[in-house]
This record gives structure tokens, sequence and C-alpha cells, in this order.
């Protein structure tokens, strides 16, 4: 339980001066409870938003800090120097001029036909990382990304931070969303995005029980922060190289102002845009 439930119940019980014996209580209660999480992949949808606020864990994870490309790589180079392999795909082939776009989040009811018509536009093909709840929400958006011949990645089903749930939950978060898009357009996903990009080996390793293989990035320009135009503008061209994994978001309105110049400029460069299904066969 990654050491949440204990400090959690002992919080309760130095807050309400609870003896032994009631401590014991509490810390049983605790463990028996379902998550969150457990109860939305249960199908009990009911007062969802009040047991997100409520459920300790909930509010934990909601809280979505990005890593950043450099923290990655040093976690991944951390990785390598302990021998650990896992099943991830931090960045695409060196060797050729590609780079994936990726946009996490959707589908958004506001933006994901604009950003479909940009690309269609501009004739290239994308990965989107769509969280559950919002394809529950939104099926006809789901299945227009389909159409259109992207690639979908689970960006699990209520969009927490992975390395601060139960790791017997992670699993049900990629599952419920594996469900849900399954339902919807009939399609096995590939591949998975933790929010945040906040991994460790339980996260991988949920994943893969899941059928799926990590993508992390080796950019981001930091559009969720609304930064402005040329803030994304720039922070992306500065850093194009081969096998680049460029983190955006569906739902982000100056990520869509932007993105023309973006592949314009890595186009003029000589790169070309591929999913990262494409990478992951190379
Ligand atoms: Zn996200």
């Amino acid at each position: 339980m990654r050491g949440l439930i204990c400090p959690f119940a002992l919080f309760v019980c130095f807050v309400v001066g609870c003896s032994p014996a009631e401590e014991k209580a509490v810390m049983k209660e605790v463990e028996a409870s379902e998550t969150a999480a457990q109860k939305v992949y249960r199908g009990d949808r009911q007062n969802q938003a009040t047991e997100q606020k409520s459920d300790a864990f909930w509010k934990r994870a909601s809280v979505e800090v990005y890593r950043s490309p450099e923290e990655l790589l040093a976690q991944d180079a951390r990785e390598r120097r302990h021998g650990l392999v896992l099943d991830k795909i931090a960045r695409g082939p060196g060797d050729k001029h590609e780079l994936a776009l990726t946009f996490d989040d959707g589908p958004h009811p506001d933006l994901t036909l604009k950003l479909l018509a940009l690309l269609k536009q501009e004739n290239v093909k994308a990965t989107f990382f769509v969280i559950g709840k919002m394809v529950e929400k939104h099926p006809e958006l789901l299945k227009a990304i389909a159409a259109d011949g992207h690639t979908i990645g689970n960006h699990t089903f209520s969009h927490v931070t992975l390395t601060k749930i139960p790791v017997a939950d992670i699993q049900v978060e990629y599952r419920a969303n594996n469900d849900i898009v399954k339902k919807t357009i009939g399609q096995n996903m590939k591949f998975c995005r933790p929010p945040g990009g906040d991994y460790d080996s339980d996260v991988i390793h949920a994943a893969e029980a899941c059928g799926l293989t990590t993508v992390l990035w080796t950019d981001d320009p930091g559009d969720y922060a609304n930064p402005g135009d040329n803030v994304i503008e720039e922070r992306t061209l500065a850093k194009l190289t081969n096998g680049g994994i460029i983190l955006l978001h569906d739902g982000v309105k100056e990520t869509l102002d932007v993105l023309p110049q973006i592949i314009a400029y890595a186009k003029k460069k000589g790169f070309s845009f591929v999913t990262i299904d494409e990478f992951s066969k190379k």
C-alpha cells in the first residue's frame, strides 16, 4: 500500500486521539474501504466527485506534477545503472529524422474536432493519450480520432498520479480505460502514458499486465500551463531531435494556435511525423 494507509490512519488517530484498540480499528476500516478508482471501475459512479474529494488516496493522486524531460532522462539513467530494464518508450529511433506528436487528456468537447481538422490539413498522424472518463462523456470524439487514423493510447480512467495510489488500483485505472475504449471503437490499445509522466517499476509492470507499453516524452513545451503562443512555439522548436516525442494536450487553445508553425518548421528542417505505433515498429 506504498506506506499510505498507516500514516493516514495514524494521522486520523493523532487528530481524534484514538486508543491503540481504536487505532487498530481505524486502520482496518481504511484497509477495507474501496478507493475511488475501484468504485469507478465497478460501475458505482454515483457521487463520484464527492468520493474523489474525500478519498485520501485520490486527493493526493489528483495533484498532477509533470516530470521534466531532464528528470525522465535522469530516471532512465538511474534504471540503466541498476540494470533495470522496463517496458517503456522514452524516445523514437535516433537514426531517423522523425518526430511523434502526442496529445494528452482528451477527448475535449470544444477542441478535439478542431485539432483533428488541423492535423488532417497538415497531413500529420499523431498519438492521442485519452482519459477514460472523457471518452465515456464524448464517445463520438474518440470515434472521430480513430476514424482519422491516429494512434490511441491509454491515459488512465480518472487521470490520477499512479505512483500515489495503491498498486492494485494502477491496473484498475488502466483496465477501466481499456474497457471503455474497446467498447467505443472496438480497439485494443497498445500504449499508455501515466499522468504527469510519473512512474516507477510498479506502474510500468501494471501497464504491462494490462497489455500496455508505457510511453514518455523528450519534449515538453508546457502547453498545459497556457504560457502563451510564443513560449510554446519557442520551447518546441528549440529541441527538435531525431526520435523526439513531443508532449502536447488536446484541450489547450494555444496549442492549436501554434501547431501549424511547429509542424511547418519541423518539416522545413526535414522531419516527418509518425505515430508511437510506427516508432515502436522500428
Ligand atoms: Zn494528463
